[in-house]
């Protein structure tokens, strides 16, 4: 439907001065931030999700990570750091990190993008392909040069030496030119640097110093929302954080509280054995 001040020219007029004169109308700007939109690569199923959607409930984490999100998106582009979210599945943190996205462009007119990370490197891996009609360059450009970046879920990718040389150098790249970058992981920073799922291990040392400088980190945690509605009786919450495999207690790598059964390797003299209660795997 054409815009009923300009009907379609994408001019308006304006008097400065008493003298009449024109300008670009009002829908003009809407079509560019539309366009800006579409082009973010937001996934179809959080194309609902806002900043202002977001459930801020169910954990003290929860509420910090929001008003680290709504703060940086207020402050855009006046920052001095991208975020860093990280926790376990299903906590939110793709939501925010969509959310702090859609208010830049919409409201600053920023030129964003969202990359899960495991899509951008097969992407770049693909444009090595001679069929391929994008270079390197074509699919990197926009990723270094956006206003603000998402990368999405990193570690999820099986890693090499060239996945961290890639992910190095969007991250170092970025950093050298002052864009800020917003990250989410499920990535474990407290595992010991020798644990392959560890931060460290996924994403090599150099990368993980820059973003330690070029990101707030900030951690979330609660239930899964997509297992246990955020507004379920606190009971429901806790035996979610006591039961499901999907719960930071649970994670492989999470240290078990004292008390709990907990393997440890003694020796017995002639041969090592787990020291729990259930005695040796498969042993009656
Ligand atoms: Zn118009």
């Amino acid at each position: 439907m054409a815009c009923e001040i300009c009907h379609g020219s994408r001019w308006k007029s304006v008097i400065v001065d008493g003298v009449e004169r024109l300008a670009r109308c009002d829908c003009w700007r809407q079509e560019l931030i539309a366009t800006a939109l579409r082009d973010a690569r937001i996934p179809p199923q959080y194309a609902h999700a806002e900043l202002s959607t977001f459930e801020e409930r169910g954990s003290n984490l929860k509420r910090e990570a929001y008003r680290a999100a709504v703060t940086f998106a207020d402050a855009f582009p006046v920052v001095d750091k991208g975020i860093l979210f990280y926790g376990g599945h299903g906590v939110g943190k793709t939501h925010l990190a969509i959310g702090i996205l859609k208010t830049v462009i919409t409201q600053r007119g920023a030129r964003g993008f969202f990359f899960e990370t495991r899509d951008l490197l097969r992407l770049v891996r693909d444009s090595y392909n001679n069929k391929s009609e994008e270079r390197e360059m074509d699919v990197l450009a926009p990723v270094l040069n956006a206003d603000l970046l998402v990368l999405d879920d990193l570690g999820a990718e099986k890693t090499s030496e060239w996945v961290q040389e890639t992910l190095g150098l969007v991250i170092n790249t970025r950093y050298n030119a002052k864009r800020a970058t917003i990250i989410t992981t499920n990535l474990d920073d407290d595992l010991p640097n020798t644990d392959p799922s560890s931060f460290i291990c996924q994403v090599g040392a150099r990368t993980r110093s820059r973003l330690k400088e070029m990101c707030e980190w900030v951690k979330m945690s609660g239930v899964d929302v997509r297992e246990v509605p955020f507004d379920a009786p606190p009971e429901k919450h806790a035996t979610w954080e006591k039961n499901s495999p999907a719960s930071p207690k649970n994670l492989p790598g999470t240290p078990k509280p004292k008390g709990m059964a907990r393997a440890r390797l003694r020796d017995s003299g002639k041969q090592y054995e787990l020291n729990w209660s259930g005695g040796k795997a498969g042993n009656k």
